[in-house]
């Protein structure tokens, strides 16, 4: 059942990962995640998404937070952080194991690859066989703890591209939810937080359309209510090349926008396939969003990404 309403308050978000500078296609993410919650009157929401340690960049966390907020992109409340919530990912994930819904895992990436009968059409991930669902190998070390996922379509009613169905076990297998480490897996800690933070609504790019109806099970396992989806097309460099976490920098300390946030706001509302009256050229941020905030509407964002271009 989808349990997604237009009746609930719209509490939108947005939740970088602090590796790296925002560049235009997070900019327009942000952007897009900031109309549809303010232009539905809701609230949008912060999570700085810093769970993987190691993959961090010092000082990234201020310049994606100073580079909001000279677009006027201002959010709701406190700033959540994933590395000060273990605790609720623990909770949630025992919370599975007492429903016997957890197994280890010995598995190595090589032998689920060795396991894999053909190459994966789908995100270019080898699904994981269930090779450990009724027990480890003997003398086998766990890996990661993973849960199971049923061998049926699931479906989701996205706000931009319409019904999305999936196998999950498929196209991608038992999902893992925590590292022999320790650390809890991004499907887990992000289906926790939007739960805690009240997320009813997430707009984020195309490129994490694969994690949705991964991020869907575990709620569904939860009992978690499912928030609304928009996935937005992808801004990509010339020729449609994927944007790395080097190109395109919106970032005030490194960026090579430097000065032109009105210009680079139009060209986001323009690539999100909204109208900007030409009158608005020239005008500050504030007044560019707040035209998005009386304008914007969801049903004009393109099938399409590609480049953002500059006026
Ligand atoms: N932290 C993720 C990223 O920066 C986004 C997570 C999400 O929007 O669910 O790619």
């Amino acid at each position: 059942m989808d349990r997604s309403s237009d009746l609930l308050p719209i509490i939108g978000r947005f939740a970088p990962s602090p590796t790296g500078a925002l560049h235009t296609g997070s900019l327009a993410t942000a952007v897009g995640s900031w109309l549809m919650a303010k232009s539905a009157g809701g609230h949008w929401l912060l999570r700085i998404d810093d769970l993987d340690t190691p993959r961090q960049v010092p000082g990234m966390v201020d310049d994606i937070l100073a580079t909001l907020e000279s677009f006027g992109l201002t959010w709701d409340g406190e700033i959540a952080w994933q590395s000060r919530n273990g605790d609720a990912y623990r909770e949630a994930f025992e919370a599975l194991a007492e429903e016997g819904a957890i197994y280890p895992c010995c598995c190595s990436r090589r032998e689920i690859a060795l396991a894999a009968s053909a190459p994966h059409p789908e995100d270019d991930a080898i699904p994981y066989p269930g090779t450990c669902r009724q027990g480890m190998r003997e003398g086998g070390v766990i890996r990661s703890w993973r849960t199971r996922v049923p061998d049926e379509q699931l479906c989701f009613d996205d706000l931009r591209k319409g019904r999305v169905c999936q196998n999950l076990f498929r196209s991608y297998g038992d999902l893992a939810l925590r590292r022999a480490d320790g650390v809890f897996t991004y499907q887990l800690a992000v289906v926790v937080d939007d739960f805690l933070t009240g997320v009813t609504q997430v707009v984020r790019g195309d490129d994490l359309l694969p994690s949705t109806l991964r991020q869907i099970h575990l709620q569904q396992m939860l009992n978690y209510p499912r928030p609304q989806y928009c996935h937005l097309p992808l801004v990509t460099g010339p020729g449609g090349a994927k944007l790395s976490k080097r190109d395109n920098l919106v970032s005030h300390r490194l960026g090579s926008f430097r000065g032109r946030d009105g210009a680079l706001l139009m060209a986001v509302l323009r690539f999100l396939g909204q109208d900007p009256p030409k009158g608005l050229a020239g005008a500050g941020c504030g007044e560019i969003l707040q035209w998005g905030v009386e304008n914007f509407g969801a049903q004009r964002i393109p099938e399409a990404g590609g480049e953002l271009v500059l006026q």
